[in-house]
């Protein structure tokens, strides 16, 4: 069905990793493809002409196969899961499907025209197997969701985890605490399959949502230490948490700080005054 560097799955559900301008070390989105009749894409996201042609060409195979696709689906409104998906309306004929937050943020940058919610369902075929639940997971962006089938345990999971590289929490649309609450409701579901938006499809989902949640404590757990040592600003807090980072690597990681401190701060652990964070 799909070009030779897709990955195949014979149950309704294949990808294919186009390039995209991403965060490094990744260098690509994975664009699902759902459903062993109809087929929902799932963010489309690459802005370069070959990839997108394998992208159309790999749409308009569907039909010889009996299969057509029906919607496309954006898990939230980040530029690398969203930057073909006007593109692909136009070339195919698609809606494009978001959460109602997502269309919010997306704004006049692209129309949403079917919107998701927690509890709909987008079904491939009559199949038990089929039949994909949309989640609502905060946390990394607001209106973020998560596809699951629970017949198979096979979950989408956008940018809740990261099959190459790491995912960032920007306050003020990124929150912490919400994100780690959602990796931990996600884990309890028990996916087995699981695609992340970035890198290889993984075996062992449960055991990836749980290990990011895991790091994220972790790395909440340095920046207490470094609270520890004495008040500081941001930046002097991010370079005590982070000490083995590359200097140029800071200012991303004083992004995920932030987030942290803003989870300290929510729990009365850490206090702000003007500019300086101290314990509490
Ligand atoms: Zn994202």
């Amino acid at each position: 069905m799909l070009s030779p560097s897709a990955i195949e799955d014979e149950q309704g559900l294949a990808v294919l990793a186009l390039r995209t301008p991403t965060l490094p070390p990744a260098t690509a989105t994975n664009t699902s493809f759902v459903g062993r009749r109809d087929v929902w894409v799932v963010d489309p996201a690459t802005p370069f002409d070959a990839p997108r042609d394998q992208l159309l060409s790999a749409v308009r195979a569907l039909p010889a196969t009996g299969r057509r696709a029906v919607g496309i689906v954006l898990t939230h409104h980040h530029g690398d899961h969203m930057g073909a998906a006007a593109w692909l309306r136009e070339a195919a004929g698609l809606p494009v499907y978001a959460h109602p937050r997502t269309a919010e943020l997306l704004g006049s940058m692209l129309r949403v025209d079917e919107t998701l919610e927690e509890g709909a369902e987008l079904r491939g075929s009559e199949a038990d197997d089929d039949r994909w639940a949309v989640l609502h997971t905060p946390g990394h962006a607001s209106g973020h969701i998560v596809l699951w089938e629970a017949e198979r345990r096979r979950m989408i999971a956008g940018d809740m985890v990261a099959g190459i590289g790491t995912i960032l929490v920007e306050a003020p649309d990124g929150h912490m605490a919400t994100y780690i609450a959602q990796l931990e409701r996600l884990a309890d579901l028990g996916p087995e399959r699981l695609v992340p938006a970035h890198g290889p499809v993984l075996a062992d989902g449960q055991a990836k949502l749980r290990e990011t949640a895991a790091h994220r404590l972790m790395r909440e757990q340095r920046v207490v230490e470094a609270l520890e040592e004495g008040p500081g600003d941001l930046v002097q807090l991010t370079a005590r948490s982070y000490p083995e980072l590359a200097r140029p690597m800071l200012p991303l990681a004083a992004r995920s700080c932030l987030a942290h401190l803003q989870k300290l701060c929510e729990e009365g652990r850490a206090r702000l005054s003007g500019e300086v964070y101290e314990p509490s």
